[in-house]
C-alpha cells in the first residue's frame, strides 16, 4: 500500500512524499510521484497518529467500569479523532475496582480493532485531599507500598504512569520504587511547593500532571507545581487543550517555556465526551455536561474532565493559541511516544515505525486513520 500527499510530516516539516506500508510498518518513503499511488491525499497533512497518555473514558465508557464492550467500543471510536494510541486511566478508587478495571484493560490489549491501549496511567488513588478537584476523596489515600507492590506483582506490565502527590510520599518510596521498575511518576494532585518538586525529580518524578489544574498554583514568590512545568523546561508536562481547563493564553505561555521535546497534550476525557449535554455518572458522582462540552461536577464549578477530541485541540492550539506547530504537533504525537520510550516505533513517520497515520483536511478534520497500517471504517 503506497499513499502520498504533499503535506507529510517528518523530521518536524511537512514535505511532498510518499510512504509504503506493509504489515502494519512503514517500510517506505519515497519522493513525491515516485511509485503509482494506491491513495493520492492531494494537499490533506499526514501526521504520526495521536497519543493521549491521559484519558479516563469517552462515548459513555469510563475505565473504572471494567465494561469490555464500552472499551471496545471507545478504541474504535478514538481512531475518528486521529488517536492510535492511549493509556486509559483509572481516577482514585478501591483496590478491587482497581483490579477489575486492569482486568479488563488486559482484554483489550492486543486489539487490533481500534486504537492501540499502550498500558494504564493510575490518575491517584495517591493523591493529596486538598488538590482532589474531581477525583473521589473516599478513595483518596497515602501511598501504600504494600498495595502497590501487590498491584505491581499483577499488573506491573500495564501500568506505565502513576499520578501522585509527592509530598505525601514523604519518603519518596513509591516514587523510587516506580522509577527503579521503569514505571513512570507523573507529579500531580498536588499541593506541593517547587523545593518540594525539585526533590521529587532528583529521586524519579520525570512528568507533571495536567499543568496549572489540581496542583499547587503559580505565585511569583513560591512558584509551586504550575511553576515548576515552566521553569523546568525539559521535564515532560501534560496539558488539557479545551481551552477551558487551560486558557488559550495560558496554554500558550505553557508552550512558549516548554523545550521541544517537552509538551504533550492529553484530552483527560471523561465518559460523556461524544454524547448531548445533560447528566452522567463519573464513578459514584453526577457530572453536568454543558453545550460547550464544559463537564462540572453537578451544582458545583468543579471541572470534572474534559470532551476534547484530539484533532480539535491541535487545530486550538494552532489557529487560536499561536503555538509553534512544530510544538503542538509534537505534544500529540512523538513527545508522548519519548516519555513512554517506545519512539523507536511511534509517533513520528519513519521507515520501519508502525504505520499510525492520521489524515487532516485543512480545518484538522479527520479524513482518515491508518492504526498499525490498516484503514479505520
Ligand atoms: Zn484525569
Amino acid at each position: 500500500m503506497i499513499i502520498q500527499s504533499r503535506q507529510i510530516w517528518i523530521r518536524d516539516q511537512f514535505v511532498k512524499a510518499q510512504i509504503e506500508m506493509n504489515d502494519g510498518h512503514i517500510i517506505h518513503l519515497f519522493d513525491y510521484g515516485e511509485k503509482q499511488p494506491d491513495q493520492d491525499y492531494g494537499d490533506a497533512c499526514i501526521l504520526p497518529g495521536f497519543i493521549d497518555i491521559h484519558t479516563h473514558g469517552a462515548y459513555g465508557y469510563d475505565t473504572l467500569q471494567a465494561d469490555i464492550t464500552g472499551l471496545k467500543h471507545w478504541q474504535k471510536q478514538l481512531l475518528k479523532e486521529g488517536v492510535t494510541g492511549f493509556l486509559p486511566t483509572l481516577a482514585a478508587a478501591s483496590v478491587d475496582n482497581m483490579r477489575s478495571s486492569l482486568d479488563t484493560v488486559r482484554k483489550a490489549v492486543n486489539d487490533q480493532n481500534g486504537a492501540r491501549i499502550l498500558g494504564v496511567h493510575l490518575e491517584g488513588p495517591y493523591l493529596n485531599p486538598d488538590y482532589a478537584g474531581a477525583q473521589d476523596r473516599q478513595y483518596i489515600r497515602r501511598p501504600e507500598i504494600t498495595e502497590f507492590e501487590e498491584l505491581y506483582r499483577d499488573y506491573g506490565d500495564l501500568i506505565r504512569i502513576v499520578t501522585v502527590a509527592p509530598e505525601m510520599d514523604t519518603e519518596h518510596t513509591l516514587i523510587c520504587f516506580c522509577r527503579d521498575r521503569g514505571i513512570i511518576v507523573s507529579a500531580g494532585h498536588s499541593a506541593a511547593n517547587y523545593a518540594e518538586i525539585q526533590k521529587a525529580v532528583k529521586d524519579g518524578v520525570s512528568s507533571i500532571t495536567h499543568t496549572f489544574n489540581r496542583q499547587s498554583p503559580f505565585h511569583h514568590r513560591e512558584i509551586g507545581v504550575s511553576g515548576a512545568a515552566l521553569r523546568m523546561h525539559d521535564l515532560p508536562s501534560e496539558i488539557i487543550a479545551d481551552g477551558l481547563h487551560v486558557s488559550p493564553d495560558a496554554l500558550h505561555i505553557f508552550y512558549h517555556a516548554k523545550s521541544i521535546s517537552a509538551p504533550v497534550m492529553v484530552s483527560d476525557s471523561l465518559s460523556c465526551k461524544g454524547l448531548p449535554a445533560g447528566e452522567y455518572l463519573f464513578g459514584d458522582q453526577i457530572v453536568t455536561l454543558k453545550d460547550n462540552g464544559a463537564a462540572y461536577l453537578k451544582d458545583t464549578d468543579t471541572l470534572a474532565g474534559s470532551t476534547l477530541k484530539f484533532n480539535e485541540g491541535l487545530r486550538r492550539l494552532i489557529r487560536d493559541c499561536e503555538v509553534d506547530p512544530v510544538k503542538a504537533i509534537r505534544s500529540c504525537t512523538v513527545n508522548p511516544a519519548q516519555l513512554l520510550k517506545e519512539d523507536d516505533h511511534l509517533g513520528s513517520i519513519e521507515i520501519s515505525h508502525d504505520a499510525d497515520l492520521v489524515i487532516l483536511d485543512q480545518q484538522f478534520e479527520v479524513i482518515h486513520t491508518w492504526c498499525k497500517g490498516i484503514l479505520s471504517e
